[in-house]
Order: structure tokens, then sequence, then C-alpha cells
């Protein structure tokens, strides 16, 4: 059967964590047609698929959108760098592959929200259905899957030190964030199959589901607009080649390009804020105050230690024979070091001493070096913290009505409520953790902060030099009841006021996940998925 160019059932906009579930979900009805477009090129480099490569995938030229953020009046008007995936699997390509759903209570949390049908027994299953799980086998987890979760296969001691630093601190060993609860420390599971990453690509769009005669890839291709007649979605404009082309869409356009893209394009086409899109020059198909309000994101904060040894992972001639023999056994085995994911163990914690947590640990046995300069030549230790549920509110805006310029990305971190002084009490721990005697023949000599913090006014100062994102943007397009005029989406991501258009990706959530956002963004594309072929 030949494939249809200009007419299809569905045009997904973005390959990403849940455009590339969507659509594979969606062609297991071999009479729907789909056309699944992307603006990155295809997820063809060793780059994405060695996991210890994760550098050179977030700082690679071409494979991820190289965001920059507003100035951040909180951050001593610093503008952060935030990688966003351009490539077949999106970010889910780029990211540290750290498998984590968040806890039971946030999605109680969303469905108080208005997300109706995303309580913690409704999305259960989803996450079940998107995994294959390889070594925990119970309630929690599932099996056969596209996505494969796996234990990782290499472990640095220093990571397996901080997990009995975390317990001489007094936290509890836990080896599930996503059993019962996320209070603990312990290995984190990751997104790898054999040794390699699994991305939402890899999982979802394999050779057999790729060859799908009613699936149609389209990559290096922009989404620049959603066609609108009237209220009515009715295909996508692209841009290829430089050259612009219409798609028809019979049933629905469904727009899935993340927490950044997902709103500029609604507003590129006419839907949001009226006012705004006013000021860019373009005329209001559905005037949607939310669009493009209600960001959030995880800010993180490292403290670390230069170290004694060269367990540590850099760049440095001490570390080159070990790498040299770790990259020839990658080749031949897909186990050792290259199958790390840096981020290796890491846990949950309260501030308040609590039973649900309101931080997270990252440990990674590296000293993560400054901007710009990605390769650390120097060994050393560093734990990340950050706070699970900010307060603070941002806002993504166009810089203009041209869909190639980066729209505006404001996060206004640490703006409002409690964020700052927990993101300090959250450093405060991680710091005492690397104290712990877990680490006495590994710490040589405190490297962030540089000087050890007197008060928490010193704490401030390092928390506003120092933190950047860990590229958790979500909300821009959230989920809620029709009553809510800020919600852009109902609880099947049927965008408000328009038809035959949706929004499926991390922008929907109503409220950040305590936990990392892959996971819980693709089980949104699983149920959506089930929701639209029930429809047919
Ligand atoms: C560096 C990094 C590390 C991370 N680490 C982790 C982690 O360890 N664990 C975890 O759970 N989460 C992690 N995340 C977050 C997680 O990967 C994302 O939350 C998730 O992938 C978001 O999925 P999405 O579908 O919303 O968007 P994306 O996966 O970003 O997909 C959007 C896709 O749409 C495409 N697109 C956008 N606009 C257009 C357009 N106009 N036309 C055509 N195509 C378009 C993009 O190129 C992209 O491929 C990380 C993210 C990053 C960037």
């Amino acid at each position: 059967m030949g494939k249809n160019i200009t007419g299809f059932d569905y045009i997904i906009t973005g390959a990403g964590s849940a455009g590339a579930c969507l659509a594979s979900r969606l062609t297991e009805y071999r009479d729907v047609s789909v056309c699944l477009l992307e603006a990155g090129p295809r997820d063809d480099r060793a780059a994405i698929h060695t996991p210890a490569m994760i550098v050179d995938a977030i700082y690679s030229d071409d494979l991820n959108w190289h965001y920059e953020t507003a100035p951040q009046a909180a951050l001593n008007n610093r503008e952060l760098y935030w990688p966003r995936g351009k490539t077949l699997g999106g970010s889910s390509s780029i990211n540290a592959m750290v498998y984590i759903r968040g806890g039971q209570v946030d999605y109680e949390a969303w469905q108080a929200l208005g997300a109706q049908g995303f309580g913690w027994s409704d999305v259960l299953p989803y996450f079940r259905k998107s995994e294959d799980q390889q070594s925990i086998q119970d309630q929690f987890h599932g099996a056969g899957g596209p996505l494969c979760v796996s234990d990782l296969r290499y472990i640095n001691p220093l990571s397996e030190a901080f997990v009995r630093a975390g317990m001489e601190r007094g936290l509890p060993k836990n080896d599930d964030f996503n059993g019962q609860n996320r209070l603990g420390v312990g290995p984190y599971q990751v997104t790898q199959r054999n040794g390699r990453r699994c991305s939402a690509a890899a999982g979802y769009l394999n050779a057999e589901v790729q060859a799908r005669a009613n699936l149609t890839i389209m990559v290096e291709t922009l989404a620049t607009k959603v066609l609108m007649d009237g209220t009515r979605a009715i295909g996508v404009r692209i841009k290829q080649n430089g050259e612009e082309k219409d798609l028809i869409a019979r049933r629905e356009v469904i727009v899935t390009g993340g927490a950044v893209n997902s709103p500029q394009i609604l507003m590129l086409s006419g839907i949001g804020p009226a006012e705004h899109l006013r000021e860019m020059g373009i005329s209001v198909a559905v005037d949607r105050p939310g669009v493009g309000e209600n960001l959030q994101d995880h800010l993180d904060t490292g403290v670390a230690f230069t170290g004694k040894t060269a367990r540590s992972y850099a760049y440095s001639l001490r570390a080159l024979p070990k790498q040299i023999t770790e990259a020839v056994r990658y080749i031949f085995t897909k186990k050792g070091m290259l199958t790390s994911n840096a981020a290796e163990t890491g846990g949950f914690a309260s501030t308040k001493g609590e039973d649900e947590p309101d931080i997270q640990f990252h440990f990674v046995p590296a000293i993560v070096a400054a901007r710009g300069e990605p390769r650390s030549k120097i060994h050393g230790i560093t734990l990340h913290s950050y706070v699970l549920y900010p307060d603070s509110r941002g806002t993504i805006r166009l810089a203009s009505s041209d869909p190639e310029d980066h729209p505006v990305i404001d996060p206004q971190y640490l703006t409002r409520g409690h964020d700052l002084q927990t993101q300090i009490n959250g450093a405060k721990m991680a710091l005492d953790i690397l104290q712990a005697p877990a680490f006495d023949d590994e710490r040589k000599a405190l490297q962030a902060p540089e000087n050890l913090p007197q008060n928490d006014a010193d704490w401030e100062a390092f928390v506003r030099e120092k933190t950047e994102t860990l590229f958790h943007p979500i909300g821009t397009c959230k989920m809620g009841p029709a009553k809510d005029e800020m919600a852009v989406v109902d609880p099947h991501c049927r965008v408000y006021g328009a038809k035959n258009l949706r929004v499926v990706d991390a922008s929907v959530m109503p409220r950040l996940v305590g936990g990392n956002t892959n996971a819980p963004t693709i089980m949104i594309a699983e149920k959506i998925a089930d929701i639209i072929k029930a429809g047919h």
C-alpha cells in the first residue's frame, strides 16, 4: 500500500516521549493513518545510544533546541541553558534515563486539580502497560511493554558509597522508588535495554513499527502552525528543506512538542492569550489565557568535593587507561562503565522529617564541569538536590510570529513560597551526606560551594549563583476542568474551545510530579492513545 503524503487521519507534531508512544499505539489499528512530524534528525548517533555519552547528547549541536531562559531575577539574572531533545525520541533521547514515576499522592493531587481519571489507581495500569521491567516482579511493575526498565549494569563504587552515606545519615535503604513509597536512598533503575538507551523512539518506534504502511515519519520537518478552519483543526503547515507545505488531518491534530514547543505552536496557530497574540500580529482563533502559563520546573543545586582517587568519572590522564579498556568492553559486551547514566544512585527525603518527601537527590561520581566545559578534568563527587514541588510558576511567550524564533522561556525560579528555603535545606542535607564516614576515603576538598557556608545567607548566595535546571519543565498547556479558565485541555487532552485538536505531552501536567518526568509523560500518552482508540 502506498503512503498518502498529504492527508492523514492523525498528524502528530513531535516524536518525543509522548509523540513516539502515540504514533506507535494509534498505528496498531491498521486502518488508521498517522503522520509523525519531527523537527530533528533520525536518532542514529552513538551519543544517543551509549548511555555514558549523555554529555555529548546534551551538548550536541543538532540533537537539541539549545534553549536559554530569560534572565532569572532570583538567580542573579542568569540565563540558564535548557537543552530539549530534537530527534526521534525527543528529550528521552538525551535524558539521564532515570526511571521514576513520582508518588501516588501526586496523581491524587492531579485529580483534585481537575485531571479526572488520573488518580493513582487510574494511572498505574498505564505505567505498567508501557513497561518492560527486567528485574522487579510485583503489582507495581509491568513486563512486555515497549519501555525497557533495567537495573544498571555498572555501578561506580562511589555511587554505592552514597547509599551507605545516606543510611549513615539516617535515611532508609530503598530498593524500588517506584514501589509503595519513595523515601530513602538506593540505586536508580534506568530506561535501558541490554546496556543501550531505551528512548521512547527505541521502545515505541522500533524497525517493525517504523515499517508499518499506515505510519509516515517525517524527520527534519518543522510544524510551523496548526491549520484552523474557525475553531476546528484541519491540518498542519510544515517546513521541510526551506519549503512550506500543508498536510491535511482528517480526524485530529495532536500537538506533542513538549512543554516549550507545544504552547509555542498553539500560539502560532492563534490559540492562546488573545492580547499576547494580537501583540505578535497573530489573529486569534481561540482565546485561551492559560496557554504558556503555569510553567513549572525542578531546580537543581549540586554540592561537590574533589576526590582523592581516580574512581570518579573525569577526563584525566589517571583515568585514561581504564576508559580505553571500558570502551573496548562496551563495544564487545555492552557492559561496564559506558552503560552508566552518571546519576546511578539517589533518593528522596523530607527536609521536614515527614513521611512524604519534598526533595530528591541524584548522586553523580563526578564533578559536573562549568557550563560550556562539559568535560571535567577534575576527579570528585557531586550530590544534586532539588525541590519536588516548587511554588514558583513561569511562562512561555512568543518572541515573534516567526516559528523559527525561540520562544521566551521565563520559569521565574525561586520567586514564590517555600522554594528558596527548601532548596537551601536540600543543599544542606546533601552536604551533610557527602560528609558522612562512607566518603572519608574519597573526600578531598570542598569544591561547591567554594567555602563552607556559615549561615543561611551564605547558602542563599550559593543557591542563587549556582543552581541550574534539572530539565523537567511541565504545565504550560495544563489539564483541568471546564470551569477553570486557565486550563488548556480537558482530561482527554482536547483543547478547550477548539475541535479535533489535542495536546499530549509533559505540558498537560497540572502540577509537577515528585520525581523525574519521562515515565509520567509516556503514561499520559498511553492513556490518551487508549481513549482515542476507544472512540474509533
Ligand atoms: C538533559 C535532560 C535530562 C533528563 N533526565 C531525565 C531523567 O533522567 N529521567 C526522566 O524521567 N526525565 C528526564 N528528563 C525529562 C524527560 O526526558 C522529559 O520530561 C520528557 O522527555 C518530555 O517528553 P515530551 O514528550 O513532553 O517532550 P519531548 O520528549 O521533548 O518531545 C518533543 C518533541 O517534539 C519535537 N518538536 C517540538 N516542536 C516541534 C515542531 N514545531 N515541529 C516538529 N517537531 C517538534 C521535538 O524536537 C521533540 O522531539 C530529562 C530531560 C533532559 C532534556
